[in-house]
C-alpha cells in the first residue's frame, strides 16, 4: 500500500523540493509513497485570500486563522492518518516516532507560518505538535520536509538495503559507530586495524564499544535513558548491534 503524505502549507511550491531527488524521489516516482501539497490559502473566503490576523491581546506578528486552517484540514481526507502540526513547542521528533509513522498509512502535516496558529484549531482538529529541534524556523515547511525525509527512507522498499537502518544512530538508543572506507590511508591516517582483519565478531565488538563510547561522551541524555531501560527487565529486549 502506498504511504500517503498530505502537506497543508502556504507554500505548496516548496514540495517535493529536495524530496523529488535521490532515494525519496525515486520512491515517489515509483509510487512507494505519494505526496499532495495543498494550499491553505485556497480555503480563505474573502477576496484578499486572508489566512492570518493580528494576535488577540496584542503583540507582534500575525496568527494563522483557525477557521481557514480547519477548512483546509477538513478538505484533506485524513483517513486515519495522524495529523501533525509542525511546531517548536511540539514533542521533539525521535527516530522511534519516525519509525512508527513510516510503518503507518502516512501523515497529514500542517505547516505554520507567522507567529503560529490559533490555539483552538489544534484541539478542535486533534493536531499532534511535533518539533524538529530547539530552534525557530520561519515556517513549518522545512520541518515537514525533514520529517518526511526521515519517514520515507524507512518505508519498506525505499532503501536499497533494508538492514542499513537497523544499525543507524538512535536505532537502539545509541549513536552510530565511526565509519571508514577506501583509501586505506588518508592524509597519513589509517583505518582501525580491526576493521580490515576480516574477523566479524571482533568488528561487532569494536563497533558496539565505539557506539557506546560516543553516546556516553556526546549524548549523556541518550546514554542515561538507555541505561535506565536496560535496568528494567521488561523493557530490556535490546540486542547488541549486529555490525557484520
Ligand atoms: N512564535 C512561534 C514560537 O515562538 O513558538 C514560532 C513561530 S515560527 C516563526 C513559524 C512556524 O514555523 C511555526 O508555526 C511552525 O510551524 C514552524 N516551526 C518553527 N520552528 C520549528 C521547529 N523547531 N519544529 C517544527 N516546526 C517549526
Amino acid at each position: 500500500m502506498t504511504w500517503r503524505a498530505t502537506v497543508l502549507t502556504l507554500f505548496p511550491e516548496m514540495f517535493p523540493g529536495p524530496l523529488g531527488l535521490s532515494l525519496a524521489g525515486k520512491a515517489l516516482a515509483t509510487g512507494l509513497w505519494s505526496l499532495d501539497a495543498h494550499d491553505i490559502r485556497a480555503h480563505a473566503t474573502d477576496r484578499h485570500g486572508t489566512v492570518d490576523d493580528t494576535p488577540a491581546g496584542g503583540g507582534p506578528g500575525m496568527v494563522m486563522k483557525a477557521d481557514v486552517l480547519a477548512r483546509a484540514i477538513d478538505a484533506a481526507a485524513a483517513d486515519g492518518r495522524p495529523r501533525l502540526l509542525m511546531s517548536p513547542r511540539g514533542t521533539p521528533l525521535t527516530q522511534a516516532r519516525v519509525a512508527e509513522l513510516a510503518h503507518g498509512p502516512g501523515i497529514v502535516a500542517v505547516c505554520g507560518r507567522f507567529e503560529g496558529v490559533d490555539e483552538r484549531v489544534i484541539a478542535a482538529r486533534n493536531l499532534e505538535e511535533v518539533s524538529i529541534g530547539d530552534y525557530v524556523l520561519s515556517g513549518g515547511e522545512i520541518a515537514a520536509l525533514a520529517l518526511l525525509d526521515a519517514c520515507v527512507r524507512l518505508i519498506p522498499g525505499v532503501m536499497g538495503k533494508e538492514a542499513s537502518s537497523a544499525e543507524e544512530s538512535f536505532s537502539d538508543g545509541l549513536l552510530e559507530y565511526p565509519q571508514y572506507t577506501r583509501p586505506g590511508v588518508f592524509e597519513g591516517i589509517g583505518i582501525p586495524e580491526v576493521l580490515t582483519g576480516g574477523d566479524h565478531a571482533k568488528v561487532r565488538t569494536w563497533r558496539q564499544a565505539e557506539a557506546e563510547r560516543l553516546t556516553r561522551a556526546r549524548r549523556p541524555d541518550l546514554w542515561t535513558a538507555r541505561e535506565n531501560r536496560l535496568k528494567t527487565p521488561a523493557k530490556s529486549a535490546e540486542k547488541p548491534r549486529d555490525g557484520g
